[in-house]
């Protein structure tokens, strides 16, 4: 309540003791008062915009003074004025007063409320129609792969950049790639699905053709000698620790993703070889000796644990 009856004293009272007829309300400048004061502090100045007139008004913005509603307004449409006050406007640090911090602090406050409607605003976030998703979702079927489609404001439903090209009759997929022995995840956007996993993780992983600055990061795979293996998490199958589809590298994505549940997009995790027993596949049991709840470790377990090698506890 409070701020907006100050921004609306900002638009309208425009300097102290001028009475502003462009508001009627009461909160504003009573009658006499202003009426007095308005005399004595306005009558140096002349309305800027028909020059005729004895100026009243005096912008917030660009600090030009007017007579009466129209000028007002011409003015604003001749020089592009908002008329309201420029609140990140400079100010020198001798003039930087109690008011100027308050205006600041307003003023990122108010940042923080558009920011946090705009965030709040389901239409914003729909990006793609329910008939575009219903058309992927069946095109998915088509490949058999059982692709689920979040709700609107989950992030992946907002990451996500699949799309299924109609000219060449093909998934484009938005792909994660999570490389957990260097602790690093890659977003690819628009990988056609006939390019094989080897070809996608060229731009990661080669010695010759892979980035600079993505083989700097990933170095631990690039020295490694033993080759990695792909894994793509189970969606569907229910069990208290992950399991895994281990993908073939030769074959394409698209061979790779079939009779799968894909939840948004494909999700692949880059393990070296040597790490890739902490992958359970799909249909493998844990070891008779551990309990599925709470797997008891192996003293290589352990070590490997130590050095910072990251584990899917989903
Ligand atoms: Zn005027
Ligand atoms: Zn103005």
């Amino acid at each position: 309540m409070e701020a907006e009856r100050e921004r609306h004293e900002e638009n309208c009272v425009l300097s102290p003791g001028t009475k502003s007829e462009l508001c009627k309300d009461s909160d504003c400048w009573s009658e006499e008062e202003g009426a007095v004061v308005l005399k004595r502090k306005m009558s140096l100045h002349s309305c800027e915009t028909c020059g005729s007139e004895e100026a009243r008004y005096r912008c917030p913005r660009c600090m030009k003074y007017s007579c009466s509603l129209p000028c007002v307004k011409k003015h604003k449409a001749a020089i592009q004025c908002s008329g309201v006050r420029d609140k990140a406007a400079f100010v020198s640090l001798s003039k930087f007063d109690e008011m100027t911090l308050l205006s600041d602090y307003r003023f990122l406050e108010d940042v923080a409320r558009t920011y946090d409607c705009a965030a709040r605003d389901v239409l914003l976030h729909k990006p793609t129609s329910y008939k575009f998703l219903g058309f992927m979702k069946n095109r998915a079927r088509k490949c058999k792969i059982d692709l689920k489609i979040l709700p609107v404001g989950f992030k992946k439903r907002r990451e996500n950049s699949t799309f299924f090209c109609q000219k060449q009759k093909r998934f484009c997929w938005h792909l994660k790639l999570i490389f957990p022995q260097s602790h690093a995840e890659y977003m690819a956007k628009r990988v056609p699905d006939d390019r094989t996993l080897h070809e996608i993780l060229k731009k990661y992983i080669s010695l010759k053709e892979s980035d600079p600055v993505i083989r700097q990061r990933l170095k631990a795979y690039i020295l490694s000698q033993s080759g990695v293996s792909v894994f793509m998490k189970a969606e569907s199958e229910k069990h208290s620790s992950a399991r895994w589809y281990e993908l073939d590298s030769e074959k394409s994505l698209f061979e790779n993703l079939k009779n799968k549940t894909i939840v948004e997009y494909p999700t692949l995790h880059v393990v070296l070889k040597d790490f890739r027993n902490d992958f359970l596949g799909v249909g493998q049991e844990t070891s008779d000796t551990r309990s599925p709840a709470l797997p008891a470790l192996s003293q290589n377990e352990e070590e490997e644990i130590e050095e910072g090698e990251i584990r899917d506890s989903t």
